[in-house]
């Protein structure tokens, strides 16, 4: 199947540096197909055929939020543009001290455009309100994929590899005291390691010159309420190193 970009994303393509030439320059990779994955929910139907791809934008380290956000949408850079319906950039406060980061959206964040809007969302609000915070003001939330895997399935490694560059220089751009990785997912893919949560939490890492703190994702939180005082532990680490002088 051949997918053609319309005027506007060949423009800005164009102001990126990118000559946007639809058979020649373009490479076509076969679509994943639901029996390639272990779905954790029923999977979309994919369509089986070529997808065309489209290097990531250049420049992404040089970016202002406007132009990331704006190469974010017109993303063709790993299959997922192809099953997404929005890319999920990020929201909250772009001078905030404090960064969330998840895994991927989901279907409801695909659905919306917005990270964590589904009931692991409403939890991170609790949690967040509990820090005198709310998805607006005084912390941004983002995540390591900026679309949906189809059926909710884990991310791959060449997915998680095309959209690191976008979260790294969300991290440049914000320069926030601390980041919170939520899930082992984010944390893994953060930190470059294998280890499990249990093991990472109540340490201060570092990505991107940034103090990292690890702890539960929301999902994960519903499903294990006895767990949930341990990420409020977290998140008090992540409050006391986000209250110390850089
Ligand atoms: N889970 C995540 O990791 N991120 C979202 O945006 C939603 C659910």
């Amino acid at each position: 199947m051949t997918l053609l970009l319309d005027e506007r994303h060949v423009a800005m393509l164009e102001q990126f540096g990118i000559r946007w030439q639809p058979r020649a320059g373009s490479i076509e990779v076969e679509a994943a197909s639901a029996e390639d994955h272990a779905p954790r929910a029923a999977p979309p139907a994919a369509p089986r055929g070529a997808i065309e791809l489209v290097p990531r934008a250049a420049g992404v380290e040089l970016m202002s939020w406007d132009a990331l956000g704006e190469a974010v949408s017109a993303c063709r850079a790993c299959k997922l543009c192809d099953t997404r319906r929005n890319t999920v950039f990020g929201v909250g406060d772009p001078r905030a001290d404090w960064l969330i980061v998840g895994e991927a959206p989901g279907e409801n964040e695909d659905a919306q455009g917005e990270p964590f809007v589904g009931q692991a969302g409403k939890l991170l609000d609790n949690m967040l309100r509990a820090l005198g915070m709310n998805r607006r003001e005084k912390v941004y939330i983002a995540n390591v994929l900026k679309c949906r895997p189809p059926g909710n399935r884990n991310p791959e490694p060449d997915e998680v590899a095309q959209c690191e560059p976008f979260l790294r220089r969300q991290v440049e751009l914000l320069r926030p005291k601390i980041i919170v990785a939520m899930g082992r997912f984010a944390v893994q893919s953060l930190l470059g390691t294998t280890d499990a949560i249990g093991k990472l939490r109540g340490q201060r890492h570092v990505y991107a010159g940034v103090p990292v703190v690890v702890t539960y994702h929301p999902a994960y939180l519903l499903r294990n309420l006895p767990d949930k005082a341990k990420a409020w532990t977290d998140l008090c680490l992540a409050r006391e190193i986000a209250s110390q002088p850089a």
